[in-house]
C-alpha cells in the first residue's frame, strides 16, 4: 500500500497526512477550503499541548489563557486559575499550521471537494473537483457530517450537538463557561488573539436553533458583550452516545475514519481537536505498520475507553442533582469553598485529569472536601472562601 488519499484537511487529516508522508507514503489530501475559519472554540488543553508541544512553541498567533470562570444557571460564579494554560487558536491559523507541516513532510494538499468515492479493483476511485483519481487507501477525515463510501454510516442526530456562536472583535483574557438549567450542553466564551469566540452547544434532538440563539443572546446581554462587527456561526459537533463509541465501524477494506468522522469527541466538554490529531496520528501509525485493522484497538485503549466513561455520565453531569441542587450549581459553589475540589476542577478544565481516574479521586478527596466546605461555612475567612482572592486571580462575584 503506497498511495493514500485523505478526504479532509482539518486536524485529523492534516496530522495523518504529515505522519504518512514522513514515512514515505505518496499522500494526497483533499479539502474544499484548506485553511479556513471552521466554527470552533479553538481551545487546546494540556493533553494536546503535552502530546504536540509545537502547538505551544510555534510563532503563530494564539492566546494562552490561565484563568477560567464558571457560571451556574442561577448566576453563581467561581473564578479559578487552571493548573495548565489552555492555548486558543483561530482555526484558520491552526489548520494552516497543521497543513503546512503536512506539506513540508511531502503531503500534496489539493483544494478540492471530493464528491464521490467507489471501491474498484482493490483500490478506491475518487472524484474531486470533477476529476477522477484513485488510491490504495482512503482516510476519511471530513468532519462530523460525511458519508462517501457505501459501507460507512453517517452519525445520527442523537450523536450530534448543534452549535451556534459569534466571533466578536474584542479583547478578553478569561475563559467563561455558563451552565443552563436542565440543559445538556453549555455556553462558552473563548478569547483568541484578536477576537473572542462565544458560543453554545446543545443536543440536536433536544434543541432548536432559535432556542439556542435565545440562550446565547441572553448570555451576551448579561455579560455585556458588544456584538458590533460580530460574525455569527453554526456547525454540528459529535457528541457520541456510549453504544456509538463502542460499535461505530471506523475501519474497513481500503478505508478508515479519523477525528469527528470517527465520533472521537468528548461528549461532555465537546473537546475534539486533541482527539482529531491523535486519532489521525494513531491511524497513520497503524498504516505505517501495515496493520490498519489494528487501528480500532489502539483507539480504544488510548482514547475511546475514557470517552465511554464521559458518555455514560454526561447527562448526569449536566442535568443531575446533588445535595438538593443541580450538580453544575453545586460544582460552582464548591469551587469557591474547597481548595481540594478547586484543585481537581483545575485539572479537569485544563485537560490533565482523565475520566478513568476521576471517580477514584473524587471519592478519595470526599472527606477533606466536606471538611473544607463545613469550615468555610463556620468561618467565612478560611481558605478558599468566595470573598478572598483565588490564587492571585480576581475575587469571584
Ligand atoms: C462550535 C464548535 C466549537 C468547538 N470548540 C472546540 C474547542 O474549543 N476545542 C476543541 O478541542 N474542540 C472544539 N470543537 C470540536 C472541533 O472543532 C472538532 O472536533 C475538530 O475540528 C475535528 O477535526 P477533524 O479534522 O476531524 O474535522 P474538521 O476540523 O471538521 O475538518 C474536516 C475538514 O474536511 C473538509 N471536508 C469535508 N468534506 C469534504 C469533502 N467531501 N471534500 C473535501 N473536503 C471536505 C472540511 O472542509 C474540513 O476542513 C468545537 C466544535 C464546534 C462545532
Amino acid at each position: 500500500m503506497k498511495e493514500i488519499a485523505i478526504v479532509g484537511g482539518g486536524p485529523a487529516g492534516a496530522m495523518c497526512g504529515e505522519r504518512l508522508a514522513s514515512a514515505g507514503f505518496a499522500v494526497t489530501l483533499f479539502d474544499e477550503h484548506l485553511a479556513w475559519e471552521k466554527p470552533c472554540g479553538g481551545g487546546l488543553t494540556h493533553k494536546a499541548i503535552s502530546t504536540y508541544p509545537f502547538l505551544l512553541d510555534s510563532p503563530h498567533p494564539k492566546k494562552i489563557v490561565s484563568t477560567a470562570e464558571l457560571i451556574s444557571s442561577g448566576g453563581h460564579r467561581a473564578r479559578f486559575k487552571m493548573n495548565h494554560p489552555i492555548v486558543i487558536y483561530s482555526r484558520t491559523v491552526l489548520n494552516g499550521l497543521l497543513l503546512d507541516r503536512a506539506s513540508a513532510a511531502g503531503c500534496r494538499n489539493v483544494q478540492s471537494r471530493v464528491t464521490q468515492m467507489t471501491p474498484s479493483n482493490g483500490r478506491v476511485r475518487l472524484t474531486a473537483g470533477g476529476e477522477e483519481t484513485s488510491a490504495d487507501f482512503v482516510v476519511i477525515a471530513g468532519g462530523a457530517r460525511n458519508q462517501l463510501l457505501p459501507d460507512t454510516t453517517p452519525l445520527k442526530a442523537a450523536d450530534l450537538e448543534m452549535t451556534l456562536g459569534y466571533f466578536v472583535p474584542t479583547d478578553e483574557q478569561l475563559i467563561k463557561v455558563k451552565f443552563l438549567k436542565e440543559f445538556e450542553g453549555y455556553i462558552w466564551s473563548f478569547p483568541r488573539a484578536d477576537h473572542v469566540s462565544v458560543g453554545i452547544c446543545g443536543k440536536m434532538t433536544q434543541n432548536s436553533s432559535q432556542g439556542l440563539r435565545r440562550h446565547l443572546d441572553d448570555f451576551v446581554r448579561d455579560e455585556k458583550i458588544s456584538l458590533e462587527g460580530a460574525r455569527i456561526y453554526s456547525h454540528v459537533l459529535p457528541s457520541p452516545q456510549l453504544h456509538t463509541l463502542r460499535r461505530r465501524r471506523i475501519v474497513g477494506k481500503n478505508w478508515a475514519m479519523a477525528g469527528d468522522a470517527a465520533a472521537c469527541v468528548d461528549p461532555i466538554t465537546g473537546e475534539g481537536l486533541f482527539y482529531a490529531m491523535r486519532s489521525g496520528d494513531l491511524l497513520a501509525e497503524a498504516l505505517i505498520a501495515g496493520q490498519p485493522e489494528a487501528y480500532p484497538a489502539r483507539m480504544r485503549s488510548e482514547l475511546v475507553a475514557d470517552l465511554e466513561i464521559a458518555a455514560r455520565i454526561a447527562r448526569k453531569v449536566f442535568c443531575g442533582n446533588f445535595l438538593g441542587g443541580a450538580i453544575t450549581t453545586r460544582m460552582v459553589q464548591m469551587l469557591n469553598h474547597s481548595a481540594t475540589f478547586r484543585d481537581l476542577i483545575r485539572d479537569v478544565f485544563s485537560g490533565s485529569q482523565d475520566y478513568r481516574s476521576l471517580k477514584r479521586r473524587l471519592w478519595a478527596q470526599l472527606g477533606i472536601t466536606l471538611a473544607e466546605l463545613t469550615r468555610s461555612f463556620i468561618d467565612p475567612n478560611s481558605c478558599g472562601d468566595a470573598s478572598s482572592p483565588v490564587d492571585g486571580t480576581e475575587p469571584a462575584r
